[in-house]
């Protein structure tokens, strides 16, 4: 039986669906104002491995990953461009899908765009102004009264008390509790504006996902994601808008389970573009072997608990590297029985489905396929390869070819031509019993950044350092 942890509750439940075998799922995307950094990728993939795991389970899943094109810092840096907002937001948002696609991420089933719902968000600013949660102030914004909503707070824990006993707000004479927060923002002149019974204007942040989520899925999701940051005040929002319009309650909520992943770090802070200090996913990727690139880092993100937070260095995503090698080393000397259905019964399948069953805890999961790769490793057994394979699979591992993956974009001076050439001459001098010059061979592709590995019956493999 599926359990996640649901950050509603702080509890690990047992999973349930509004329908049986079907799952609603959405998670907050990008804002398309630059590439995405290595932390959006942490929250990206882990979503990526939920919708993977529940598709291999058996689901009919849903998966909806939204794209915010319509932003201040969209506006704001397609200004400093000297472009339109959307030429901006089209040529990151398709950056943006090229980068997931390199770390193995599926297509989401659907990539809503924020301006192509602004109808639907417009009926819900409707709705919550006439249910008196909604209201126009005097410079033409319209905003949430946080007050009207009894259960605001419910999701991060806070209440409206405590939040302004808390932090010093900044006094707004606009709104009526400094919490309330924008839904309609009044147009300026020279930014992007839509007609409305408010008047011409843009959308906050914050309508989008929910107006996106009615308009993709009805009323009810069984899953929203997002990263850690997103519980407050994004997701409270929401919560406020779907549930405070649509007439929703705790026995009927919005959301049936609220997923975080925790943050991706560097230097024990976590990485933001605000901060300054992050990396984008294509810089990581470019820095390592093209070919090698994107399975690492899906392997650095992945084989942490998604609540837990990660480092990220460049030593560790080293070390991913060598151990994602090991699989492919592995796999590399057994041709594998395919196996288009897992056999859930195989000690080591049941092993693996405990560990994702149990709140998606990969680092379990990794724990018995590396266990599977020793025993290949004794074995060299076909079946024990195909079902290696097979459980990586799941989660968008091991099915390049292992011994293009080792052998990686052979990116050193030296051409596979070459290298072949060499691999063959120094097997020559092995024969012949000149071990001055294989040895000699075995230097020259090592300072090339070339690793040998010989195997039973004279063949050697080799892979870029
Ligand atoms: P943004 O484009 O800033 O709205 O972020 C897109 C997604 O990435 C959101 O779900 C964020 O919570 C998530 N995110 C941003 N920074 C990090 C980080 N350092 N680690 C993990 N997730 C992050
Ligand atoms: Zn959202």
């Amino acid at each position: 039986m599926q359990t996640i942890f649901n950050t509603l509750s702080r509890k690990i439940e047992p999973f349930k669906t509004l329908e049986p075998n079907k799952v609603k799922m959405y998670s907050c995307g990008a804002t398309v104002y630059d590439y995405i950094h290595i932390g959006n990728a942490r929250t990206f993939t882990t979503f990526d491995m939920v919708y993977r795991w529940l598709l291999a389970s058996g689901y009919a899943v849903e998966y909806a990953r939204n794209i915010t094109d319509i932003d201040d810092k969209i506006i704001e840096r397609a200004r400093e461009n000297g472009e339109p907002f959307n030429v901006l937001a089209e040529r990151m948002a398709t950056a943006m899908q090229i980068d997931c696609a390199r770390l193995k991420m599926l297509p989401p089933s659907k990539e809503p765009l924020a301006t192509a719902h602004i109808d639907g968000m417009l009926e819900i600013i409707a709705m919550l102004e006439q249910k008196g949660l909604a209201y126009r102030a005097a410079n033409g914004d319209v905003y949430y009264a946080v007050r009207g909503f009894e259960s605001y707070g419910k999701l991060s824990k806070k209440s409206l008390d405590d939040l302004q006993a808390g932090e010093r707000v900044a006094i707004d004479t606009n709104k009526r509790d400094p919490f309330d927060f924008v839904l309609w923002k009044a147009a300026k002149p020279n930014e992007p504006q839509w007609p409305s019974i408010f008047g011409g204007g843009r959308p906050g942040w914050h309508i989008e996902c929910s107006a996106m989520c009615r308009s993709l899925f009805g009323p009810q999701l069984d899953i929203h994601g997002g990263g850690w940051d997103l519980q407050f005040p994004h997701h409270e929002n929401e919560i406020a808008q779907s549930e405070g319009a649509l007439g929703l309650t705790a026995e009927q909520p919005f959301v049936g389970t609220w997923m975080h992943a925790a943050f991706l770090n560097m230097d024990a802070e976590k990485m933001s573009k605000s901060l300054g200090n992050f990396f984008t996913l294509r810089e990581v990727l470019n820095k390592l072997d093209a070919v090698q690139s994107g399975e690492t880092v899906r392997y650095f993100l992945l084989r942490g608990h998604y609540r837990s937070e990660i480092n990220y260095t460049w030593e560790i995503l080293e070390d991913a590297r060598q151990s994602l090698m090991g699989f492919y080393i592995a796999l590399n000397e057994v041709t594998a029985t395919s196996t288009d259905k897992i056999d859930w019964t195989n000690p080591y399948a049941q092993r693996f489905q405990a560990a994702m069953h149990a709140d998606f805890d990969t680092p379990a999961a990794f724990a018995v396929l590396h266990e599977m790769r020793r025993e290949l490793n004794r074995t060299k057994s076909p079946e024990l390869a195909g079902m290696l394979k097979a459980l990586g699979g799941t989660l968008g591992f091991f099915q390049d070819n292992p011994a293009e993956f080792a052998r990686g974009a052979a990116a050193s001076g030296l051409g596979e031509a070459e290298i072949d050439r060499l691999i063959a001459e120094r097997a020559a001098a092995k024969l012949a019993k000149d071990f001055a010059r294989s040895d000699a061979i075995r230097k020259e592709l090592d300072a090339a950044g070339v690793i040998l590995e010989d195997k039973s019956g004279g063949v050697t493999l080799w892979r870029k350092k």
